[in-house]
C-alpha cells in the first residue's frame, strides 16, 4: 500500500470514529503527523469525493474547519430480502459462471426500485 493510501485510510478512520462530534482539521493533522498544507489538500480531496463534509466553525477565536464523516454504518437492513442470501446456486455464481450475478433475474428484481404508488 502506498504512503498516500495508508494516510488516506488512517485519516478516514479517524474522521469516521469522531462520529457526530466531528474533528477539527488541526487535530486531525496532529494525529496524522502531516503539515496543515498537506492536511488541507487531503480534506478537500475527501470532500470532492463526497466521503467527508467540511463545516466552517469558529474555534478558539479563529475560523477553521471541522470534518464529519459522511459514511454510514452498514446494517443488516440493507441486505434484507437479497435472494443471494438463500440461493442454492451461490457456489456456481460468478461473472461468466453457470449462474451470473450480472444476468440474474432474481437479483435484478431485488435491486430494481419498486414503484410505491
Ligand atoms: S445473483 Fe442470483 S444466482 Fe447468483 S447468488 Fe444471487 S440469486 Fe443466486
Amino acid at each position: 500500500m502506498s504512503h498516500k493510501n495508508s494516510l488516506d485510510q488512517r485519516a478516514i478512520k479517524i474522521i469516521f470514529e469522531a462520529g457526530d462530534d466531528g474533528i477539527m482539521q488541526s487535530e486531525l493533522w496532529k494525529e496524522l503527523g502531516v503539515s496543515s498544507r498537506e492536511g488541507s489538500r487531503l480534506a478537500l480531496r475527501f470532500e470532492e469525493k463526497g466521503s467527508v463534509e467540511r463545516r466552517k466553525v469558529l474555534h478558539e477565536g479563529r475560523w477553521s474547519y471541522k470534518l464529519f464523516s459522511k459514511r454510514e454504518f452498514v446494517t443488516m437492513n440493507s441486505i434484507e430480502g437479497c435472494p443471494c442470501m438463500i440461493c442454492t446456486d451461490i457456489e456456481k455464481c460468478f461473472e461468466s459462471g453457470i449462474r451470473d450475478p450480472v444476468s440474474c433475474q432474481e437479483l435484478t428484481s431485488w435491486l430494481t426500485p419498486r414503484k410505491t404508488d
